[in-house]
């Protein structure tokens, strides 16, 4: 495969009816390329609807995106290492707290949504209900004070209900099906819509049967319901691996949990070897600073900034413009803990 990160789906090439490829713009340099396929997938996860509309205006939209929010406390609210998971709250919802990174994460809310912003806020009440919710479980309940970050995620659920549906916040999402639809549309857009993590290895054999129709390839059964996953996961594929010998960025509050931020040397490796091309790929995809500790990792952005200028070149304007927005992102996520005024999403 050519894995092409940065790249948006602009537009859907069609010749007599029938999808050849996709016209792609590349965020770096901000070039556009036609690409031509016999067969285009749409996993394009929550934004799915919108690209099934550039291939057909009239496609009646089949997600309704339920947003997750998630809180990360400091660990002493569940001492113990354990996990605690309540199967089913009041509302119907699952409520968990899981040690990671050194932090609690408690999770999540099921609150539905029309739009699919890209970054989605929480909605007034959110947070304060999660922490309401663990406060019932815990002996010593987060403070507020004790929110180091809040970040959200939105489901692509299918539209479909399950059962009689409730309009309520909370009860409604959450009754919504977590089944998938591999869907091919009549110009050959083959969507896949819907699903979860844990059933990516259904999706992807129906997504790859509907291909091999779609594109006129030879038909092959998959290995994949035999096939064991390769786990030799690189340790430090989330920035703890070099804890120890990796040397401290400057900026690095005093008293964080090993590896919560990157290391110098960790910083170097995610952008010479996994593809990082900016600040935020380094705290919050190459390791999870952003999401485990926001303040921690605005107070090292600026060393990050510095590495990834080096290495890639930046000029130092652009070092401070990407600086600034990763700065406003990370106090995005701080603040949220504080404020529960959002405004509900339109429509
Ligand atoms: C709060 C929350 C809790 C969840 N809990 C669970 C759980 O417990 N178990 C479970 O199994 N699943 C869970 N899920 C679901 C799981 O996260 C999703 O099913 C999964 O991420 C979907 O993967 P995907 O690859 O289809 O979509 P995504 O992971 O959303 O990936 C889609 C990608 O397409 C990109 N994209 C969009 N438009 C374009 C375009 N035009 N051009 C190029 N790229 C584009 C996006 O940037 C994105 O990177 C949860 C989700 C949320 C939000």
């Amino acid at each position: 495969a050519l894995l092409l990160n940065h790249c948006a789906a602009l537009e859907l090439v069609e010749e007599d009816g029938r999808l050849c490829g996709v016209v792609v713009r590349e965020a770096e340099g901000g070039r556009d390329y036609r690409i031509a396929a016999r067969a285009v997938i749409n996993a394009t996860g929550v934004w799915g609807d919108a690209l099934r509309r550039r291939a057909d205006p009239a496609a009646r939209p089949l997600l309704r995106p339920s947003q997750g929010v998630h809180v990360v406390v400091d660990a002493d609210c569940l001492p113990g290492g354990d996990a605690l998971l309540v199967p089913r709250m009041p509302d119907g919802r699952v409520l968990f707290m899981i040690p990671w990174g050194g932090k609690v994460l408690i999770g999540t809310t099921d609150t539905p949504r029309t739009d699919a912003p890209d970054e989605p806020e929480p909605l007034a009440g959110e947070v304060d209900d999660l922490l309401a919710a663990a406060a019932r479980w815990l002996r010593r309940p987060p403070a507020r004070e004790a929110v180091r970050s809040v970040f959200v995620g939105l489901r692509p659920l299918l539209g479909e209900r399950e059962g009689e549906g409730g309009g309520e916040r909370g009860g409604a999402s959450s009754r919504i099906s977590r089944e998938h639809r591999v869907e091919v549309s009549t110009q050959g857009l083959v969507s896949v819509l819907g699903g979860k993590w844990t059933t990516y290895r259904a999706m992807a054999e129906e997504a790859v049967d509907a291909v091999e129709a779609v594109g006129g390839l030879a038909q092959r059964s998959s290995p994949t319901a035999t096939l064991a996953l390769d786990c030799g996961v690189r340790p430090g594929a989330e920035g703890e691996g070099e804890v120890g010998v990796d040397a401290s960025l400057p900026g690095t509050p005093p008293g964080l949990p090993p590896g919560l931020v990157p290391g110098a040397a960790a910083v170097r490796r995610a952008l010479r070897e996994d593809f990082a091309l900016s600040i935020e790929d380094v705290l919050a995809r190459r390791s999870r600073a952003l999401f485990l500790d926001a303040a921690a990792a605005a107070a090292v952005a600026p060393a990050v900034a510095d590495i990834v200028a080096h290495e890639l070149g930046w000029s130092a304007p652009r070092r401070e413009a990407e600086l600034a927005a990763f700065l406003a992102l990370a106090a995005r996520y701080c603040a949220r803990s504080r404020s529960t005024a959002s405004s509900p999403p339109p429509g």
